[in-house]
């Protein structure tokens, strides 16, 4: 069993959770790759691995109950323990249909991966996060997700969809609900917002690097005790609802 502090990152194969998972890597953490994929899983492991990461693989779809208590199963048995988790996995869809005319299957199967996985994953890792003494999760949310913000800092608005954003608003008052359940507890739940990253989930156009965009979740892992609790963050400002 290891000494290190252990991570479970879910969605660790590309994009943002990779970079999340080689910075808590770096931070001395061993890190659990979630990942649904087995080849992508495989290659992420690998590639970390080689950079001299502590990493091991975690087979982990989000919308499934069974792979997520084999997920939980697992990590008991490597650590017995969860340190952070980090709900990273997300989908997007439905920016190619006016919000008046919504397609309800797209809806659905954002929020059962965006915030129903998030719920599933969470529920199943607190027994083992209740066992860390620090433990942490944080939300990978989004600014489009703010009810009062009507553009991202850089001025764009943004496309609009009935299932992405409001699947990321869903997630924050989730995570709230969290924050308060736990408030006796020594767990911290927090949501970080990347900023717009050049990332698969749109199409490589953000401005900023996944390694970048993973610099407010990482400080939102490794937040001291006493730390703040429920609350919204993009790098060091707040996010308003
Ligand atoms: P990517 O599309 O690059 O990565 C998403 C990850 O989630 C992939 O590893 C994907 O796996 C995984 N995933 C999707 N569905 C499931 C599932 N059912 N079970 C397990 N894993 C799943 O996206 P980003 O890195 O850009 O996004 C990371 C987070 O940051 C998301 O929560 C996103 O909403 C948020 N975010 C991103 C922004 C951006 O500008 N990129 C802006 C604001 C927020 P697979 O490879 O198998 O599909």
């Amino acid at each position: 069993m290891s000494d290190n502090k252990i991570a479970l990152v879910t969605g660790a194969n590309k994009g943002i959770g990779y970079e999340i998972a080689a910075g808590l890597a770096a931070r001395g953490f061993t890190v659990g790759v979630g990942a649904r994929d087995e080849q992508r899983r495989d290659a992420a492991v690998e590639k970390l691995r080689a950079s001299g990461a502590d990493v091991f693989g975690v087979p982990l779809n989000v919308t499934d109950d069974a792979s997520v208590s084999a997920a939980a199963a697992l990590i008991e048995a490597k650590a017995g323990r969860l340190d952070v988790l980090v709900n990273n996995a997300a989908i997007t869809g439905g920016w190619q249909q006016a919000p008046t005319e919504t397609d309800l299957s797209i809806v659905r199967d954002v929020m059962e991966t965006n915030v129903l996985g998030v719920i599933r994953v969470t529920d199943v890792m607190l027994p083992l996060l209740r066992r860390s003494a620090s433990p942490r999760i944080v939300n990978m949310s989004s600014g489009v997700g703010s009810l009062t913000r009507q553009s991202e800092p850089d001025g764009e608005t943004g496309p609009l969809s009935m299932a992405y954003a409001p699947s990321k608003t869903f997630l924050n008052a989730v995570t709230i609900q969290y924050a308060k359940a736990l408030r006796d507890t020594n767990i911290l739940i927090n949501m970080a917002c990347p900023g717009f990253v050049a990332t698969d989930l749109n199409g490589f156009r953000g401005h900023r690097t996944p390694e970048q965009g993973a610099a407010t979740a990482l400080r939102l892992a490794t937040l001291p005790d006493g730390g703040p609790s429920g609350a919204f963050f993009e790098d060091a400002g707040v996010v308003p609802w």
